[in-house]
């Protein structure tokens, strides 16, 4: 049994990095960044007002100005501002030559047919300075970037409307089980629904890894063997539920040693997830979760998350947040570590969902996120300040 810090290295070490592609702007959306992006041209490109206003000179602020132009968004100023003139300009437009301040229209009142006055108050000069911003040239997002919507407006403003991005991961998800039967079946007997394969599925593709269903496998060597090796065949990934436990029918790991994938861990110090294998075969690597439906979430946010953006050059760095915990949480086993749901009141202190185990799938839609306990702690006292990694 290894621990989550090793086996998360070992995972994150076996990436192999996978290729780059270019795509249209609007579909670059929560996918990696593949290339080093820098501006095309500075920002702003001219002077720019930023507020409804007139353009003059500071100096002139004391005295009555003559209105000699209005300058709407997209124009350019046809005369430069002189002594005791100003121009009536709007938010965006390009401040004319000669003027240095903007005064806001509610900062003004007119004081003849065609002049205004400066009514004093708090001013500053209004202008937004060519490329104070960005210079020509500068980097403005680094390879490796997760495109969010803030980076796509960047993407936009620089004119990079064909960025270069990773390749998605194809990531083949297979359940297995003989009591399983798919969702649209009602379950008889001693079965029950497969859950894990449409929270695997919207995983992978809220990170942008493209999800193929392989089915449901039995708990035979030849069924297990038959998924196995389709999923192997179209895949950089794969991602079995269930069957990696030391059970009668737990024949994943053996089926996948039969199949030349490499174990580097069998067992890991956390809970839920102890049985977890991980494989690695060729060009194609094959995590195996235990089928509870919360260690294949937890697993899943918790390693291969973070695989599947390393394939894609992104650095995950998990968020977390400091929060206030409402009671206490205690435990009597502390050799693994263990990642509990906890949830949110409205000011903001958590405590662990109501949860039965690890099949208890319904606690975690009303988690806000994890918090950890490391092996060897037994209690976080009420009141803590704890870490809450976000779900
Ligand atoms: P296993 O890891 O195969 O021993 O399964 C552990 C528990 O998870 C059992 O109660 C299974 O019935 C359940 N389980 C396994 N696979 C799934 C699945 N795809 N969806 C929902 N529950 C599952
Ligand atoms: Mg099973």
């Amino acid at each position: 049994m290894i621990t989550f810090e090793e086996a998360y290295e070992i995972v994150i070490r076996s990436a192999r990095q996978i290729g780059s592609e270019q795509v249209e702007l609007n579909h670059a959306l929560r996918r990696i960044l593949a290339e080093d992006v820098r501006s095309d041209l500075e920002m702003p490109p001219f002077n720019k007002s930023a507020m409804d206003g007139y353009a003059c000179r500071r100096k002139d602020l004391d005295r009555e100005l003559a209105v000699i132009e209005t300058v709407a968004a997209g124009r350019i100023p046809t005369k430069p501002i002189r002594k005791n003139q100003c121009a009536k300009i709007m938010t965006g437009a390009m401040v004319p030559d000669g003027a240095n301040w903007v005064v806001m229209v509610e900062h003004t009142e007119r004081s003849g047919s065609n002049s205004i006055r400066f009514t004093g108050g708090e001013t500053s000069d209004n202008i937004c300075y060519r490329g104070e911003d960005i210079r020509q040239g500068d980097l403005v997002l680094r390879r490796g970037e997760l495109i969010r919507a803030q980076h796509m407006a960047v993407l936009a403003s620089v004119g990079c409307v064909k960025p270069w991005v990773a390749c998605r991961p194809r990531v083949g998800i297979m359940a297995t089980g003989n009591e399983l039967v798919e969702p649209v079946k009602k379950p008889r007997g001693a079965q029950i629904r497969n859950s894990n394969s449409y929270q695997l599925w919207a995983q992978v593709a809220a990170v942008e890894g493209i999800p193929t269903y392989y089915g449901i496998a039995e708990d035979t060597e030849e069924s297990l063997d038959h998924t196995l090796k389709k999923a192997m065949a179209g895949n950089d990934v794969i991602i079995v539920s269930g069957g990696v436990s030391v059970g009668e029918f737990d024949l994943v790991p053996g089926i996948l040693r039969k199949n030349r994938f490499k174990l580097l861990f069998e067992a890991l110090a956390v809970k839920p997830g102890k049985p977890t294998v991980f494989g690695v075969m060729k060009d194609v690597v094959c995590f195996g979760l235990p089928g509870n439906p919360v260690s294949t979430f937890n697993l899943f946010e918790l390693l291969i998350k973070p695989f599947l953006y390393k394939m894609m050059g992104h650095e995950f760095r998990a968020p977390v947040i400091p929060m206030r915990l409402k009671q206490a949480v205690s435990r009597k086993k502390t050799n693994r570590a263990s990642w509990i749901p906890v949830a949110a009141d409205k000011d903001g202190w958590v405590e662990p969902v109501a949860y039965h185990g690890s099949a208890h799938v319904n606690a975690l839609c009303g988690a806000v996120g994890l918090i950890y306990l490391p092996i060897g702690a037994g209690k976080i006292p009420k009141g803590a300040v704890v870490n809450v990694r976000p779900i």
